[in-house]
């Protein structure tokens, strides 16, 4: 049977350009193919966030203790508050042959492809900034400074844009799904990524050319 290993990818993009939604709809189209990391923050759930579900919300003593016991692939700081993803189902996922989606921040997302160079970064954008600040209102969870320091936190995080390696827009909501999807699978056709099947490929090759 071939063999297939789960692929790492991390899904970026500013606060309110929709990354979530998209992530969501993915895994509930293919849960069989992919499974979405569970981040461990300090910040406060908001209504109707779910401890386990879109977070683990810890104590800054919890977390620092995450950090010190290394159960963490990468963290970061993100508007005061830490934002961490815990190592284990990452790589339970991935044996599986899993892809596994890690929804992280910048700063998170070029650590892990240092330690993890075949790592696929996504970066999810709205069509406008102008947009984007109107998301950002319309959702209402937020109150004015946040949207203000998510704003210009957003102006930071477009500087790193270019070490991501696919720009996703997202404007019909539909079709950022199947593109995520299809950019996704098309990495499982990377050469890189069918050692097996190649070395296989080449042994039976080689038998058949013997005269076998
Ligand atoms: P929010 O508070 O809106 O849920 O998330 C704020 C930011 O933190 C988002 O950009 C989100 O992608 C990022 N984030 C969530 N989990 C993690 C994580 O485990 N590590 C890092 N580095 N960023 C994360």
């Amino acid at each position: 049977m071939k063999e297939r290993k789960g692929i790492l990818i991390v899904v970026s993009g500013f606060s309110g350009s929709g990354k979530g939604t998209i992530m969501n709809r993915l895994l509930k189209e293919y849960p069989n193919i992919y499974a979405l990391s569970i981040s461990a923050t300090t910040r406060s759930p908001r209504v109707g966030e779910v401890h386990g579900r879109e977070y683990f919300f810890v104590s800054k003593e919890e977390f620092e203790t995450m950090i010190q016991e290394k159960k963490l692939i990468e963290y970061a700081q993100y508007v005061n508050n830490y934002y961490g993803t815990p190592k284990e189902y990452v790589f339970q996922q991935l044996e599986m042959g899993k892809d596994v989606i890690l929804e992280i921040e910048i700063q998170g997302a070029l650590k892990v492809k240092e330690v993890y160079p075949n790592t696929l970064l996504l970066f999810v954008t709205p069509p406008s900034a102008k947009e984007l600040k109107n998301r950002l209102i319309g959702r209402g969870t937020e109150d004015e400074a946040t949207v203000a320091s998510r704003l210009s936190r957003a102006w930071q995080e477009v500087q790193g844009v270019e070490h991501y390696d696919y720009l996703v827009v997202n404007d019909d909501l539909e079709e950022c799904v199947q593109k995520v999807h299809s950019i996704i699978q098309n990495e499982h056709a990377r050469v890189a990524k069918n050692h097996v099947l190649i070395e296989t490929i080449k042994a039976e090759l080689k038998g058949f050319a013997e005269g076998e």
